[in-house]
């Protein structure tokens, strides 16, 4: 829990390790100027003008150099916070940086000065509305973005496009209620009212927006959060190579994701931006070892989760006794596609004896050596995903604005019923139309409860 949103602050800034330069970050929070210039002249040496780089030595309480580098003075409330934001650069390690922020801390000149909780210099920007909620998301969103699309993606939503498209469609929605809420006003006028103010034809321009929006932020969340996929079949049958291939030079930039990699169940390849994280199911066998076997329950959780499963097989051996073993124990419901591998080896006789065996599973023939199929087999996860091609223009979205989308979605929908069936209920019409923008609201944090912002801002990383 945050102590209280006014508190001065501190961290570093930069990221654990060592680096060329590693920044500590202060926020003053209610303090005045004064303050920060007592800070500056004890740890600085001098006062600096805001917005300004000045190359600085840092200084210990005996007047001792801990480092030299640029100190930067942002005067509330043009800073990143909307407080007086002091950012001392210095050089990138981890005891030097310590230091510093030691001695920020211990030079008593900042009452109340203290540690800064994950993302509480972001969640004060949302309070003092430098970014609303969706853009703050989109902070977090950029720094943990684990492909270069899924990056570009959060930059525009920190831009303010999805913002701006949210705000764009509350107004139209908002103008629309208050020729409502005014007709109410005056019922005898109410049966000519929909059709006077076309509020049927505006209704349907708000729902075609809306509907636009939630295209984008499908979009979005898919490529912020990815496919997870289940990689399963028999030794040997080529799920290693098929990996290589499916990664091909895409592999380079991307990151694997948080708190799989220790127990190497996962590795996270892209389609197209899309991140996938393949869980190997190679490690699935019987064990005594302890680690070895918490590491095997964890995979079967993803297994669990799972979006989509690939079952691999030998295309010149078929389905075996042993690939029905494997796909009782997959989990039901999840798609799966089955993929007769090494089609290079086999005979033309048999690929089309094979291509005519087809059932209800999708089927992909393919040769994880020669690359061929491949292309099929992305087409088809980008199907299952969802995705449509060319939309460069997407934002990134979380689980929690889709569901704000689809309630408002809902709410208009409602609406429409409404004003199809007759004129009288006026007031339901309106009503639907004042629930629609509360939850579209949500979305930018326009009305937020404090445990909805705890729970988004404590995932970020300190500093941010
Ligand atoms: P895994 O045990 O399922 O991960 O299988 P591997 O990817 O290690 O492949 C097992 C062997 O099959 C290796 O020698 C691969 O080179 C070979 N292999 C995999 N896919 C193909 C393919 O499409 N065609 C051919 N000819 N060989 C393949």
């Amino acid at each position: 829990m945050f102590t209280t949103h006014q508190d001065p602050i501190i961290a570093i800034a930069t990221a654990p390790g060592r680096g060329g330069i590693g920044v500590v970050r202060l926020s003053f929070g209610k303090l005045v100027a004064e303050v920060v210039a007592r800070l500056m002249l004890a740890v600085c040496g001098q006062e600096l003008l805001p917005r300004y780089a000045t190359y600085v030595p840092f200084l210990d309480a005996q007047g001792g150099i801990l480092d030299r580098g640029i100190g930067l003075y942002f005067a509330a409330p043009h800073s990143y916070t909307g407080e007086h934001v002091l950012e001392l650069q210095g050089h990138g390690g981890p005891i030097v940086l310590q230091l510093l922020l030691q001695r920020c801390l211990a030079a008593n000149i900042v009452p109340g000065l203290r540690l800064a909780e994950p993302g509480e210099f972001t969640r004060r920007a949302f309070l003092n509305d430098k970014l609303d909620l969706a853009q703050a998301e989109a902070v977090a969103d950029l720094i943990e973005a684990s492909t270069e699309a899924a990056a570009r993606c959060a930059g525009r939503s920190l831009d303010g496009v999805f913002s701006r498209a949210i705000q764009q469609l509350v107004e139209d929605l908002i103008r629309l209620r208050m020729l409502v809420e005014a007709t109410l006003d005056f019922p005898e006028e109410e049966i000519d009212f929909l059709e006077a103010a076309d509020a049927r034809g505006k209704l349907a321009t708000l729902r075609h927006e809306l509907s636009q929006i939630q295209s984008d932020a499908r979009q979005g969340a898919l490529l912020r959060e990815g496919l997870s996929v289940v990689l399963a079949g028999q030794p040997n049958v080529g799920k290693s190579s098929l990996l290589n291939a499916l990664a091909g030079a895409e592999l380079a930039i991307v990151t694997p994701i948080a708190g799989t990699t220790r127990d190497k169940i996962a590795q996270t390849i892209q389609i197209e931006g899309i991140p996938l994280h393949i869980v190997d199911t190679a490690g699935l066998r019987e064990t005594e070892d302890e680690v070895e076997r918490a590491g095997i329950a964890r995979t079967w959780q993803a297994i669990k989760q799972a979006d989509i499963v690939l079952h691999l097989l030998d295309a010149r051996i078929g389905f075996t006794h042993e690939d029905a073993a494997i796909a009782a124990s997959l989990p039901a419901g999840v798609p799966i596609i089955q993929l007769h591998n090494k089609i290079d080896l086999l005979a033309e006789s048999a690929a089309v004896a094979l291509a005519t065996e087809a059932k209800a599973v999708r089927t992909v023939r393919l040769s994880a050596k020669s690359g061929a199929g491949i292309d099929d087999l992305r087409a088809q996860l980008l199907e299952i995903a969802g995705w449509q091609v060319g939309t460069e223009s997407v934002y990134s979205a979380r689980e929690r604005h889709l569901i704000a989308l689809r309630a408002a979605n809902r709410h208009l929908l409602n609406a429409a019923e409404q004003a199809a069936q007759n004129a009288q209920a006026l007031d339901l019409f309106a009503e639907e139309l004042r629930l629609a923008q509360l939850q579209l609201n949500t979305i930018t944090g326009e009305f937020t409860s404090d445990d909805l912002l705890g729970e988004i801002f404590s995932r970020f990383c300190i500093g941010k």
